[in-house]
């Protein structure tokens, strides 16, 4: 029964293991954040520790641009852009 808990367990870890590698390669929202990104329009490097400005921001990731207000998501891509 033990040993099916951890068959179980590790099954589970590996597979949210490649969906977050297939997301993160995809860019997709499950994907997980580059760690100091900077804001494509003005340059201006974001703060490691975010503080999220919107719900989306607080969800998914991302920053808003003190310099410009540019809403940039967690790669660092210019949210509303693609
Ligand atoms: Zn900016």
């Amino acid at each position: 029964m033990d040993v099916l808990i951890v068959i179980l367990v590790v099954v589970v870890l590996a597979a949210a293991f490649v969906f977050i590698r297939a997301q993160t390669n995809a860019k997709g929202r499950w994907g997980i954040n580059a760690l100091r990104t900077s804001c494509p329009r003005c340059g201006t490097r974001l703060p490691m520790i975010r503080k999220p400005a919107t719900r989306e921001e607080a969800l998914w990731g991302g920053w808003t641009c003190p310099q410009c207000r540019c809403q940039v998501d967690k790669y660092g891509r210019e949210r509303g852009a693609g």
